[in-house]
């Protein structure tokens, strides 16, 4: 079986920790379009200095930028039996693309995989981190966006969507994604 997965969840769900650790478990590259993103502005590469603006305000970098560095990351040697994505697809268009990338012929993805959380408890979460981009301001439009542009990911993906409670000890809540994977038919 290919273990084609991605993560969604809203901002300070603990998305980033649970995929380190999920995908060294599961064996699978971690894919992480933030990080690849911050790479690049840590490295001053074009397109670090082209992007650097959307993750200072905490919007989108537009689809086309985003879904060609996945394009490129997917095709990859490493990624070929499956890979964890953490934070793509942000939206139903990228959704489209990351299909198209993949193939609908039984190479699809396996299975979108929820972290649950209550709002408040995640303001409280990102604060305590203290990223650069983590004043409360860009917070709340991190939520917003999420909200308004990521969660009609989760009518899109239905058909293979796995909602796990992510609140907990990193371990329990890695347990709980583990066994929901392992129950699947
Ligand atoms: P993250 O590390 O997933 O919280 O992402 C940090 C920032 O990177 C986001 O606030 C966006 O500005 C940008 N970003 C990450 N993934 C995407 C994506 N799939 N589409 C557009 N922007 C993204």
């Amino acid at each position: 079986m290919t273990n084609r997965l991605v993560l969604v969840g809203p901002p300070g769900a603990g998305k980033g920790t649970q995929a380190v650790g999920l995908a060294e478990k599961l064996g699978i590259p971690h894919i992480s379009t933030g990080d690849l993103f911050r790479e690049h502005i840590r490295d001053s590469t074009p397109l670090g200095a082209e992007v650097k603006r959307y993750l200072d305000s905490g919007g989108l970098v537009p689809d086309s930028v985003t879904n060609e560095m996945v394009r490129e990351r997917i095709g990859e040697d490493d990624a070929k039996d499956g890979f964890l994505l953490d934070g793509f697809p942000r939206n139903t268009a990228q959704a489209d693309v990351l299909g198209e990338i993949l193939g609908q012929d039984g190479a699809g993805l396996d299975a979108v995989i929820e972290l649950k959380a209550d709002e408040d408890e995640l303001v409280k979460r990102l604060l305590a981190r203290g990223r650069t981009d983590d004043t409360e301001d860009v917070i709340r439009h991190r939520q917003r966006v999420y909200r308004e542009e990521t969660a009609p990911l989760l009518d899109y993906y239905t058909d293979r969507l796995i909602s796990v409670d992510g609140v907990g000890e990193v371990d329990e809540v890695s347990q709980r994604v583990l066994d929901a994977l392992s129950a699947r038919p």
